[in-house]
């Protein structure tokens, strides 16, 4: 139990401490389940002791209900469950995504009422970007909200929403201004998923898995205190996450995928594949210095430039390398379904090749850091928001 933010060092020791403890007590947290309800709740319920614990409110801000410290700490934290042998994050993965934009861009008193719910799990996110034609021209969107009395009334279609299926509340982007002002004319706003007019439709997805959803928006009114940022400067909003998005998650990312690479390792058939092993734990450990470098300017309370976006890259690349290992070496046993957990492997292959396309396609990312760097004169503020980056 914390009930301060203590230096890295010393939350490391703490947290280890109250991991070793709750051990046995926390076995079925630990286990990997292909039921994805089962995971939900489990991943819940792991969150809920963190919260009461103390570590899911390490690293957020005291005035908002956390215990201080910043970025770091909480990447320590998911580090070491990662190595503690807990699942990913799954639905708790907006977690890192859209609080910190939430505490910078919402109404003070709307930020108070969410955010504690949010790190305890109580309140689910998703983020109601993408849609049919708007993906990485994301300032084509076309879901309107127009102005009413008593605050908006949105009616749209948004796609690719993922977890949207789980979540009580999305952080959606619509149109307020006119088509033609593209990303000036947008709003973010946070939408409860339970108000009248919204519908929320699965997504079946290759892998099995029930992540993705599409959600349709009829005459759904939402208060004018749910507004986010300034009307029209959803854009900011929306950048702000995705370059946050773009950083925080390739560390995330990278610390499951250190465990997957060393449970393949293990595995029988892995034995005589050490050079494509060895590939795979280089390329993730580029990603784990290159994250690292990104917690650390958004630690200093600055906005990555093109660093977010080299971590995507270097991500989406790092895991797609494992998962062609994976396939390499336990090929026949995947086909035959004799490797150990198959269903894990297959899952997470089929994952992979959705790393470069989520949180902003490869080729959308080369886009931002060629022209991030053609522009490095300029203040990474202007750079951020500037027409030429109207893409996800
Ligand atoms: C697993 C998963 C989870 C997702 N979760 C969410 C979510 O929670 N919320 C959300 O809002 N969205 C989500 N998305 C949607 C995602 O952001 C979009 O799929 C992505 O931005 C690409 O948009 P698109 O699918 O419309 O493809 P398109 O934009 O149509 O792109 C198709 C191809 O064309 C390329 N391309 C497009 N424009 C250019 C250009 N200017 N220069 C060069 N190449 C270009 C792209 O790189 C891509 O290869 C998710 C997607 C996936 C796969």
């Amino acid at each position: 139990m914390i009930d301060a933010a203590p230096d890295l060092p010393a939350l490391a020791e703490k947290l280890e401490a109250w991991l070793e403890e709750r051990r046995e007590a926390h076995d079925a947290l630990r286990r990997p389940r292909e039921a994805f309800e089962e995971r939900a709740n489990a991943v819940r319920a792991l969150q809920r002791e963190l919260f009461d614990a103390g570590f899911a409110r390490v690293g957020w801000p005291e005035a908002l209900g956390g215990l201080g410290g910043s970025v770091l700490h909480r990447a320590l934290v998911l580090d070491r469950l990662s190595r503690a042998g807990y699942p990913g994050r799954f639905l708790l993965e907006h977690l890192e995504i859209l609080p910190p934009a939430l505490a910078a861009h919402a109404r003070p008193e709307l930020t108070e009422e969410l955010f504690l719910p949010t790190l305890r799990g109580d309140i689910l996110w998703c983020q109601g970007f993408s849609e049919p034609s708007a993906g990485s021209d994301l300032a084509a969107l076309r879901t309107r909200a127009e102005e009413t009395r008593e605050g908006f009334r949105i009616d749209g279609h948004k796609i690719w929403t993922s977890w949207a299926g789980w979540a009580s509340h999305c952080l959606l982007l619509a149109r307020t201004g006119a088509p033609e002002d593209r990303h000036r004319g947008l709003s973010a706003f946070v939408v409860e998923l339970d108000t009248p007019g919204v519908t929320v439709s699965a997504i079946r997805q290759a892998n099995g898995t029930d992540e993705l959803a599409e959600v349709f928006f009829e005459d759904v009114q939402v208060p004018a205190r749910n507004l986010v940022g300034p009307l029209n400067g959803g854009w900011a909003v929306a950048m702000h996450i995705l370059a946050g998005e773009r950083g925080s998650y390739a560390w995330l990312r990278q610390a499951h995928l250190l465990p997957v690479l060393a449970r393949l390792a293990e595995q029988p058939a892995a034995a005589g594949g050490e050079q494509a092993l060895g590939g795979a734990l280089v390329r993730l450990l580029a990603v784990r210095c290159r994250a690292r470098e990104v917690l650390e300017i958004l630690a200093r309370g600055e906005q990555p430039g093109p660093e977010s976006s080299v971590s995507k890259i270097l991500i989406m690349d790092a895991e797609q390398a494992l998962y062609d290992t994976v396939q390499e070496l336990l090929d026949a046993d995947l086909a035959l379904g004799s490797a150990d957990s198959a269903w894990e492997w297959q899952e997470g292959y089929l994952y992979s090749r959705a790393a470069s396309i989520y949180g902003g396609a490869r080729q959308i990312q080369l886009n931002v850091i060629g022209k991030l760097m053609v522009r490095s004169g300029e203040s990474v503020d202007s750079r951020v928001r500037g027409d030429e980056e109207a893409q996800q």
